[in-house]
């Protein structure tokens, strides 16, 4: 299980959620993964391999797009597979 980030996150990506993870399963960021990748990607996504569910991120997130997968609202529930896909696909530079 883990927690998902949904497409409410593009054109915010503000990184609150990034800063307060303590595994640092959030990506891509400037911080983390350098600007380039960070611009590269419309919103932000979460590990659901690395994630502990401690939901740190989840009340920092300035437009609630942050949801433990079992309570992500049926209009983002694409966004599960979203977030797993990203890291299916993207490596860290
Ligand atoms: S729930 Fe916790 S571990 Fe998972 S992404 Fe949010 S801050 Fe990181
Ligand atoms: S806090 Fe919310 S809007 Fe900001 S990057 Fe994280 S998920 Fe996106």
């Amino acid at each position: 299980m883990a927690h998902v980030i949904t497409n409410r996150c593009v054109d915010t990506k503000d990184q609150s959620c990034v800063e307060v993870c303590p595994v640092d399963c959030i990506h891509p960021s400037s911080d983390l993964d350098g600007q380039e990748e960070f611009d590269a990607y419309p919103q932000l996504y979460i590990d659901p391999e690395v994630c502990i569910d401690c939901g740190a991120c989840v009340p920092e997130c300035p437009v609630e797009a942050i949801f433990y997968v079992d309570d992500v609202p049926d209009e983002y529930e694409s966004d599960i597979a979203a977030n797993r896909e990203f890291y299916q696909k993207w490596l860290p530079k």
